[in-house]
């Protein structure tokens, strides 16, 4: 029964760290495979010439993928948070960067390094 509580933790787990990544929303998509597979091969060994539950026995399943492809989703496109030496647009690693400038996108919201004086620089021209 624990695995019904470990299965989306983990699922939601590597959703996180990918987040804004194809990895984030590959697993989340195919988080339902899993739990697809277990209800076939339920039906098909345990069930057997019980043709009538096909419908049913697919509701709490079904419903339980739905939870956590969505909810995997949900987290996929969230933000990932910036490290203080990447641009905070597209990520460019601004190590040693005293302009205060992006080089690559040109985004100026760029945080000031210690000891640049750039800011000074910039505000006097
Ligand atoms: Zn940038």
């Amino acid at each position: 029964m624990i695995v019904f509580v470990f299965y989306p933790c983990v699922i939601w787990l590597v959703a996180f760290s990918y987040r804004r990544r194809w990895v984030s929303f590959a697993v989340s998509l195919a988080s339902v495979g899993p739990v697809a597979l277990v209800v076939l091969l339920a039906q098909h060994f345990l069930a057997r010439g019980a043709q009538g539950l096909f419908p049913t026995v697919w509701v709490a399943p079904g419903l339980y993928a739905l939870v956590v492809c969505a909810v995997g989703l949900l987290i996929s496109i969230q933000p990932r948070r910036a490290r203080e030496d990447e641009c905070r647009v597209c990520r460019y690693d601004l190590t040693g960067n005293r302009s205060g400038v992006c080089p690559e996108c040109g985004d100026a919201s760029v945080p000031p390094r210690e000891g640049s004086g750039s800011d000074r620089t910039r505000n006097a021209a």
